[in-house]
């Protein structure tokens, strides 16, 4: 039940009417792209898991280990970096250049 049925008894000027009206639509829209967002957001939480375990899996795999500093592999023995994506080895430049 909206606002205005709940107000039906009460005498309410037509801009007061037409504002609750405009107010209880932006209301249902705000919602309903909350809801939109939420299950967004679970989405993304769930990818997030699924790349967390990725990560995990990978450094069980390889003696690289993740370097947030830089956004890359680091190989922990050798200290150098490796691409997140091909494993290509970086120079000290690309470590430095904004990430393509
Ligand atoms: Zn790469």
């Amino acid at each position: 039940m909206g606002i205005i049925d709940l107000l039906k008894d009460v005498p309410l000027s037509a801009v007061l009417k037409e504002k609750i009206l405009t107010l209880e639509a932006e209301n249902k829209s705000l919602k309903a792209e909350n809801s939109v967002l939420n299950e967004k957001l679970s989405q993304s939480e769930e990818q997030r898991r699924a790349l967390e375990k990725q990560i995990v899996e990978i450094n069980h795999k390889s003696p690289l280990t993740f370097d947030s500093d830089f956004g890359a592999w680091i190989d922990q023995t050798t200290g150098l970096h490796y691409c997140t994506v091909c494993k290509t080895k970086l120079s000290r430049d690309d470590l430095w250049s904004p990430r393509l």
